[in-house]
């Protein structure tokens, strides 16, 4: 590094500091990373992000900054993961083709020494000759066997390094559909699964259901116990979700306090039933304070319950669900509505009014 791009890297590392002080964001090494990206001006998507909050006058809090974090850094994580293993599996295929080719040429080597042996052989040769090549020949037999002594040792290693490589692809995909925060899957987990619903209700007709749920007055939980203990809270939604549904379900981070949940195989009563024993499974939980056990109150959720018709599309049915989503806020919260309850027939438009 010159003394320019070591003048450079320092101003970025200034301006991240700066920036994490004025927000009262914590230094740790995300933010910092976080921050520094910006200043580097590296990520244009994360600088517009930024740059739109800074323009309103406003700087980047630590919500803000966890947000922008997961959303941008944290997930290309598993994509700088995919490269490096990208990267190690192109290497092994490298090594390989360098063994076969070297076994290759000496193949070609030795078939090309036991031709002119044999024309040699057919002129006639003295005894002494005939050792000497007979020497030759068990010499290169000899070196034949090693490579490919060789050639199979770099074959059964790089068959171990492949079933592990494939082993860690096979991690990294998974992973690129987990939420990090919440460990269910996430949006991208969500999108592919309810495609799939969506087209196989299509074809053979087969019930298919879809929750949207969404915490009440959560900003409110965040601001009055701050971010971490509004992440425990969204991590307990989450376990909920997960630890009430089926196998074949799909209970999913929609989006930031939002949560949906595929239902294959089911109709719309019996999604709705489900959707109410969420409802009181959320609320009994009384929330604690980790490090005081203050009680926190107890966290609700409005749920909005919609079943695949004729013709329906993933954007359609989703549509619905958040129809009904906004129809169970505006009826008062800790509520579920489904398609066919009044408010949601009567109003087409897809907001209600707060
Ligand atoms: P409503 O009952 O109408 O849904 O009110 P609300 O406060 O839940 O809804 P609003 O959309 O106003 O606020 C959602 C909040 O969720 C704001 C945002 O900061 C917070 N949030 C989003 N993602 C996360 C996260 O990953 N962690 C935490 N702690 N908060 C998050
Ligand atoms: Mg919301
Ligand atoms: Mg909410």
């Amino acid at each position: 590094m010159d003394n320019d791009q070591f003048d450079r890297a320092l101003g970025y590392g200034t301006t991240a500091f700066s920036l994490l002080k004025k927000g009262k964001i914590p230094p740790k090494p995300q933010f910092y990373e976080l921050l520094y990206t910006y200043a580097s001006g590296t990520n244009p998507e994360l600088n517009a992000r930024i740059n739109a909050i800074l323009a309103k006058g406003g700087t980047p809090d630590l919500q803000i900054a966890e947000t922008l974090y997961s959303e941008f850094l944290q997930s290309s994580d598993v994509g700088e993961r995919l490269n490096v293993v990208s990267a190690e599996i192109a290497t092994r295929i490298g090594a390989v083709h360098e063994a076969i080719d070297n076994a290759l040429a000496n193949a070609n080597n030795y078939s090309g020494l036991l031709q002119s042996a044999r024309g040699d052989l057919e002129q006639g040769m003295g005894p002494e000759q005939m050792s000497k090549l007979a020497m030759t020949l068990l010499h290169e037999t000899q070196r034949m066997q090693t490579t490919n002594t060789m050639l199979q040792d770099r074959l059964k290693s790089a068959r171990k390094d492949v079933t592990a490589l494939q082993r860690e692809l096979d991690a990294v995909r998974r992973e690129s559909m987990i939420d990090p925060l919440t460990r269910i899957p996430n949006r991208k987990a969500f999108d592919h699964d309810i495609a799939t619903a969506v087209e196989r209700a299509g074809r053979d007709g087969s019930p298919l259901a879809l929750i949207l749920l969404d915490i009440d007055h959560f900003k409110l939980f965040n601001d009055n116990y701050g971010h971490q203990t509004g992440d425990q809270v969204l991590r307990l939604v989450a376990l909920t979700l997960k630890s009430s549904v089926k196998i074949d379900d799909t209970a999913a981070r929609y989006g930031g306090e939002e949560f949906a949940v595929i239902l294959p195989g089911t109709t719309l009563e019996q999604a709705r039933n489900l959707a109410d024993r969420l409802r009181k499974a959320v609320q009994s939980r009384e929330l604690l304070k980790r490090s005081t056990n203050e009680k926190l109150g107890r966290v609700t959720a409005s749920f909005g319950v919609a079943a695949f018709t004729a013709g329906d599309n993933v954007v359609s049915l989703v549509e619905r669900a958040d129809r009904c989503l906004y129809a169970a806020k505006h009826k008062g919260r800790n509520a579920v509505i489904d398609q066919e309850h009044e408010l949601v027939r009567k109003n087409t438009g897809k907001h209600f009014a707060a």
